[in-house]
């Protein structure tokens, strides 16, 4: 992430709302995606009334993430372990993360 300067320096464009968290103004990436100079993060803008299903699936999404990128460390763990008895455990962890993720994703589409 970059400074304000930066920002525009680099294209992004200066919007009339600001953060949510810190009142800053926030910038618009070319990209297209919002972010806050000053919390270094981005941040989701929702037409109104829509905000409590945007803020629900943005919240799933995040924990999908969060697994995913579990199982991704799960894998190299696994892939750098020889001895069976040390691989169960590790196997049976990412089967529940699998299950898991599995859960997550048909209640997102539900
Ligand atoms: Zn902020």
């Amino acid at each position: 992430m970059k400074g304000m300067a930066d920002l525009l320096r680099s294209g992004a464009v200066m919007l009339s709302r600001s953060c949510p968290e810190c009142g800053t103004p926030l910038f618009q990436l070319k990209s297209g995606e919002i972010i806050c100079a000053n919390c270094q993060r981005r941040v989701v803008i929702v037409p109104e009334g829509e905000e409590a299903t945007a803020e629900a699936g943005m919240r799933l999404e995040s924990v999908e993430e969060v697994i995913v990128e579990k199982l991704v460390t799960l894998g190299q763990a696994m892939s750098r372990e020889s001895d069976p008895e040390a691989l169960r455990p590790l196997s049976e962890l990412m089967d529940s993360l699998l299950g898991n993720l599995e859960r997550l994703r048909a209640s997102r589409t539900a």
